[in-house]
């Protein structure tokens, strides 16, 4: 289980954005300016998590017993808990 929760954060400046864990009350800075960067969201799936892939469509494929989205490098199914069979 992943317990540390991920972020989106951009540079204001130059808008680029990256997803790194972050801690409450840290500030993190852009590698090249040095500018703080701003928090745009948590990514999903929320800490504690078993998957480290983002909530996203290529990331995610149906689980078979219940027809829910699974990430992809889950084992079990995070809705029903069930074993999935190999993609
Ligand atoms: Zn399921």
């Amino acid at each position: 289980m992943s317990s540390q929760q991920r972020y989106r954060l951009r540079s204001p400046s130059s808008g680029r954005e990256i997803i790194t864990t972050a801690e409450p009350d840290q500030i993190y800075r852009d590698r090249e300016s040095g500018e703080p960067l701003e928090v745009l969201g948590k990514v999903l799936p929320l800490a504690p998590s078993a998957s480290k892939l983002p909530w996203a469509v290529e990331n995610l494929r149906f689980c078979q017993w219940c027809d829910q989205h699974a990430q992809k490098d889950l084992n079990d199914c995070p809705t029903c808990g069930r074993r999935m069979g190999p993609l």
